[in-house]
C-alpha cells in the first residue's frame, strides 16, 4: 500500500484564484490512502527506522497524535507487520477515533493537557515507548518527517508547477509539511538558479506560531475548532526555517472556504486545508494580481462531520454554518 502514498494532484480552486486573480492551487494530500498529508510522514518515519534498524520485524510503534499521524502508521504498520499503539487527546473528532479503532491500532485517550503537562498526549507517549522497549515515532522533534516532506511533496510541488510558484502557504502541527515543503522548494529554486517562494505561515487561533514569526514571541491566546495544527513551542522540525509572513486565521473565515470549497469545487476538505486556503487568499491579495499560490489540503471533511457540518455544534460557538444544512 505503500506506493499509493503521495503523487496527488494539485488542484487549481476556482473560486479563490477568480477572486484573487491569482492561480491558486491545493495539493490533493486527502487523497492519500489514510485520508491524509501525514500518510506521507509516517512512512518517512518508518523507513528511517527501518533504516537505522531500531525498529525490527514484529516490532511496535508508538505514537502520540492528533489522529491522522496514528492512521499512517497504523496502515503503513499493518502494511509490514509492526504494531502500533496511539496516543491521541480525547477531544478529537469521533471520527478519527473511530476509524483508528478499525483498523487495527490500540488507541489509548488521555485528556486534553498543555505540552509543559507531563500527562500530555506527547509525554504520555514518549513514555509508554520507553516502558514497552517500542519505537517512538516522535513526529514533532524527528527530523525524518520534514525529510520525507522535502524528497516527495516539495519535488511534487515544484514538477507539477513547473516551478512557477511565487508563494506557499501552510499551517503547522509538528511543522513538518511546512518545513520539508519550504526547504525543498528553496533547494530546487536555487538548483535553477530562481528566486525561491515565499513562505507563509497558516495559523489558527490559539497557536503560539504567528506571534513567534511576526515578534518572536510564541505566547497564545484563544482557540480554535481546527484539529491537527497549532503549536506552542519550535519543534525540531521546524528549526531553521525562514518565513517572509505569517496569517492567523479566524475559524469563521476557514470555515467560509471550507463550505464554499465543498459547494463550488465539489472538495470536501477538514479544518486546517480551510486555515490554508483562508491564509493563500489572503497571500495572494497582498501580492497582487498574476501570481501562483500553492498550498495544501491537509485531509477530508468526512473526517470532521461531527464538528464542522454540525450545525448544532458550530452554532453554540457562534461560527457560520454551510446554506445547505440549515
Ligand atoms: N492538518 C491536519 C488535519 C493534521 O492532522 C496535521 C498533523 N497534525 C497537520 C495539518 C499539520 O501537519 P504537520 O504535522 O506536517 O505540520
Amino acid at each position: 500500500m505503500t506506493a499509493a502514498i503521495g503523487g496527488t494532484p494539485l488542484i487549481r480552486l476556482k473560486g479563490a484564484s477568480k477572486a484573487t486573480g491569482c492561480e491558486i492551487y491545493g495539493k490533493a494530500e486527502f487523497m492519500n490512502p489514510g485520508g491524509s498529508v501525514k500518510d506521507r510522514a509516517a512512512l518517512a518515519i518508518i523507513e528511517d527506522a527501518e533504516t537505522r534498524g531500531v525498529l525490527k520485524p514484529g516490532g511496535t510503534i508508538v505514537e502520540g497524535t492528533a489522529g491522522n499521524t496514528g492512521i499512517g502508521l497504523t496502515l503503513v504498520g499493518n502494511a509490514r507487520g509492526y504494531r502500533s499503539v496511539i496516543v491521541m487527546p480525547e477531544t478529537q473528532s469521533r471520527e478519527k477515533i473511530d476509524f483508528l479503532r478499525m483498523i487495527g491500532a490500540d488507541l489509548r485517550l488521555v485528556p486534553a493537557k498543555p505540552f509543559r503537562d507531563p500527562g500530555n498526549y506527547v509525554h504520555v507517549s514518549r513514555r509508554l515507548a520507553e516502558e514497552s522497549g517500542g519505537v517512538w515515532a516522535n513526529q514533532f522533534d524527528n527530523t525524518a518527517n520534514r525529510e520525507g516532506h522535502r524528497r516527495t511533496t516539495a519535488a511534487e510541488i515544484w514538477a507539477q508547477t513547473g516551478g512557477r510558484i511565487d508563494a506557499f502557504t501552510c499551517a503547522c502541527g509538528t511543522g513538518g509539511t511546512l518545513a520539508g515543503v519550504a526547504l525543498g522548494l528553496a533547494d530546487a529554486a536555487k538548483k535553477h538558479g530562481v528566486a525561491r517562494p515565499r513562505i507563509v505561515l497558516a495559523d489558527p487561533e490559539g497557536s503560539g506560531l504567528y506571534g513567534w514569526v511576526k515578534n518572536g514571541d510564541l505566547s497564545i491566546s484563544g482557540g480554535s475548532i481546527t484539529e491537527g495544527i497549532g503549536q506552542s513551542r519550535v519543534t525540531a522540525n521546524l528549526e531553521g526555517v525562514v518565513f517572509d509572513d505569517a496569517e492567523r486565521i479566524p475559524d469563521a473565515e476557514a470555515l467560509e472556504q471550507i463550505f464554499s470549497m465543498l459547494a463550488e469545487e465539489g472538495l470536501s476538505v477538514g479544518g486546517s486545508a480551510g486555515i490554508n486556503v483562508a491564509a493563500a487568499i489572503r497571500t495572494a491579495r497582498k501580492l497582487g494580481p498574476g501570481h501562483t499560490i500553492v498550498t495544501i489540503l491537509c485531509d477530508g471533511g468526512a473526517r470532521y462531520q461531527s464538528k464542522l457540518f454540525n450545525t448544532a455544534f458550530l452554532r453554540e460557538r457562534g461560527l457560520p454554518t454551510p446554506a445547505w444544512l440549515d
